[in-house]
């Protein structure tokens, strides 16, 4: 199973309005579309609590009083006994994860927890699910022994991150779930730098003619935004390495600082990327909205409304949609290593502005 579900996006055209969050996973599990990891994103973490809770309720309940025509539940009764202790956070197979220790961080040892949990057979419910409230909090030993985990949780469970600030998240966590935005006032936070850039991508993929010259030519402003970046933290960072300030060092402690220093730029260059990744991907949603006809105050950017508005009624919703997952599908492959350039190419001239 593909970490994004583009049936969640692939909406009748007809329809008046935007389903919410809520609606959408109801409606995926209906389905049998649901994604194996989800991000939960809004402002109010009671509420993402809620929709985890709504979930995990309708994924187990054990007398649903409405059932999809496949047979799949389409709510929870609220009132079995695995809807209450669901409710009251006491069902074995349903986990929370919270951030402990002084530092409010989510450690390691939470992270192996889960993964083992997630590992042994669900012992009552049909479905397991692990939920990280605060998923920002997961420090970057936790995350990266969760990652095998998130990437491909065992058959029948499901991983639901909620995060009131997922600008904190790291950028291989991010690429392995689904987003849901639960909070229409949640706004991202981008570097001004970033939100310039996507404001002047939105102003050239305005431009009437969308042939593939204006497309290379938007490929080639994230190219440059992202060489500049990785220049930037050249610079920086070399500034703050040891190397500039004890010169007569031993080699082998040198080489050491160097390699240090080259994995330092790397890492934080891929965080940073990931603001523009995020940034176009959110961009590409207030397209969708407006393919769709949506009122801008809907939007992630309503600073540049005219713009996305004119690039989202060229295209029918549909294609709208498939953007979301030909970018998403663009992150993941960049996370895999793959060659920066290309992957970026490939998935820019697939978009559909
Ligand atoms: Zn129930």
């Amino acid at each position: 199973m593909s970490s994004f579900d583009p049936s969640v996006f692939a909406l009748d055209p007809a329809a008046a309005a935007v389903p919410t969050p809520a609606e959408l996973l109801r409606r995926s599990l209906a389905g049998g579309r649901l994604a194996h990891a989800y991000l939960f994103l809004g402002d109010d973490a009671e509420v993402l609590t809620e929709a985890a809770l709504a979930l995990a309720s309708q994924m187990n309940c054990e007398a649903p009083p409405e059932r999809a025509e496949n047979g799949r539940p389409l709510r929870s009764c609220g009132r079995c006994s695995t809807c209450r202790r669901i409710a009251q956070r006491s069902h074995p197979d349903v986990v929370w994860i919270r951030p402990q220790n002084k530092m409010r961080q989510i450690d390691v040892d939470q992270a192996r927890e889960v993964i083992h949990q997630l590992s042994m057979k669900a012992t009552e419910a049909p479905h397991k699910v692990a939920v990280f409230v605060g998923a920002d909090r997961l420090n970057t030993a936790a995350a990266n022994a969760f990652l095998k985990t998130l990437e491909e949780p065992p058959a029948g469970s499901i991983i639901l991150l909620l995060s009131t600030e997922p600008d904190r998240l790291l950028e291989t966590i991010l690429s392995r779930c689904q987003r849901l935005n639960f909070g229409t006032g949640a706004r991202l936070k981008l570097a001004p730098g970033v939100t310039a850039w996507l404001r002047d991508f939105a102003r050239q993929a305005a431009r009437p003619g969308a042939g593939l010259l204006p497309r290379y030519q938007l490929l080639s402003t994230l190219l440059v935004a992202l060489a500049a970046l990785r220049e930037e933290l050249e610079t920086s960072l070399a500034a703050a390495s040891p190397l500039e300030k004890y010169p007569d060092a031993s080699p082998e402690q040198k080489e050491r600082w160097e390699d240090e220093l080259k994995a330092a730029v790397e890492s934080e260059y891929r965080l940073r990327r990931g603001e523009y990744l995020i940034g176009l991907q959110a961009w590409l949603r207030d397209v969708w909205l407006a393919s769709l006809g949506q009122p801008g105050d809907l939007a992630n950017f309503p600073d540049f409304a005219a713009d996305t508005t004119t690039v989202g009624q060229r295209r029918p919703p549909q294609e709208a949609a498939e953007n979301l997952e030909i970018w998403e599908r663009t992150q993941r492959l960049l996370f895999s290593n793959v060659q920066e350039g290309l992957a970026l190419e490939v998935g820019l001239l697939k978009l559909r502005l």
